[in-house]
């Protein structure tokens, strides 16, 4: 099959042929339709401590349909079914990923970081994380579940009520499922700080009530708009010294949730935090639940993120799209199409 391949921190990936996969008994084989680049791509390609290997296939945003069954799964999986999966093979048997938590699985491989990705023809994915898709969603929008999921389980994990006020700290990918979940459930004013022109049109396509400039009168601006300050605030850049302004930005008992990939030291006074007994709460990743509810949400055209992708490459056209995206422009979600 083809596939792009990283090589080397600094080099764009190289599209060739590699062998393909063949399903473990529990495994399955899917032709990959779409397959969306993430933030954390990025990350895993540049120098760090999350870098991956020479020769590693990236991609866990990817959705498509299945073309060969491991032999224990004849019968429950047909050839053709279109399907998304979690980007992990876990044990499927355990506690944990009996109840949809592969994540958390102590056997868990990493679709796209230790297991080859759906930057490919062909990616390998576990039966118990893979989800069939209803009819109704068309094979483009499914390659944003997987994003999407990212944004409810931050918004399930602030445990967002209607009414509440949220403020989200910054409008790449992330910060705009963020924004699209915490206005489905009813938050009451959904502010996105982000600079960058496009991103805060797409905010306000995409269910912000408002956008804001980043900065020292942040806090005012949410004031000002919202008339009190932010119940819940989520951090969706991930660099230094962002946990801090949210410390100062909350009001007491607020609640921090931090949702950026930050790789550097970063320091906060807990002094204030202790103060206005702040609830910081990370949130990471998703559950089968996830994955499933924005999949029904979807297909009943109850949420709609289509404004998100702004372009879909081919895949020799992937390399250069990706390495544009270390530095974007007008580029919010950039997919991969495989005919
Ligand atoms: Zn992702
Ligand atoms: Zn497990």
């Amino acid at each position: 099959m083809r596939a792009a391949v990283f090589k080397e921190v600094g080099q764009p990936m190289v599209v060739e042929t590699v062998a393909d996969p063949t399903p473990e008994a529990n495994e399955l084989v899917v032709k990959v339709g779409y397959c969306g680049i993430c933030g954390t791509d990025l990350h895993s390609t540049r120098e760090g401590a999350a870098t991956v290997p020479c020769d590693s296939i990236l991609g866990h945003e990817f959705c498509g349909e299945v073309v060969e069954t491991g032999s224990a799964l004849k019968t429950k999986w047909q050839i053709g079914d279109r399907v998304t999966s979690l980007p992990f093979i876990a044990c499927g048997k355990c506690a944990l990923c009996v109840e949809g938590r592969p994540f958390e699985c102590l056997q868990l491989k990493v679709t796209g970081l230790e297991v080859p990705g759906g930057f490919a023809e062909y990616v390998k994915t576990g039966d118990s994380e893979t989800l069939k898709l209803p009819d109704e969603l068309l094979m483009e929008d499914a390659a944003l579940i997987e994003p999407l999921a990212v944004g409810l389980h931050a918004v399930r994990v602030a445990e967002l009520k209607a009414g509440d006020r949220a403020l989200v700290i910054g409008g790449g990918p992330v910060g705009l499922a963020v924004a699209l979940w915490a206005r489905f459930f009813g938050a009451r004013d959904v502010l996105v700080s982000e600079l960058a022109e496009q991103r805060v049109a797409l905010a306000t396509q995409l269910g912000a009530t408002g956008t804001l400039t980043p900065g020292e009168t942040l806090g005012e601006a949410f004031l000002d708009d919202s008339g009190a300050p932010p119940d819940v605030i989520f951090e969706c850049v991930g660099a230094p010294g962002l946990i801090q302004e949210c410390i100062d930005l909350a009001p007491r008992r607020g609640r921090i949730i931090p949702v950026g990939v930050c790789e550097q030291p970063d320091n906060f006074m807990p002094f204030l935090a202790l103060v206005k007994e702040l609830r910081i709460q990370f949130a990471i990743a998703y559950t089968r639940d996830d994955f499933e509810t924005v999949i029904a949400m979807m297909a009943q055209g109850r949420i709609d993120a289509r404004a998100m992708v702004t372009d879909v490459v081919s895949l020799d056209e992937m390399p250069a799209a990706f390495e544009a995206l270390r530095n974007p422009s007008h580029q919010c979600k950039v997919l991969t199409r495989f005919d």
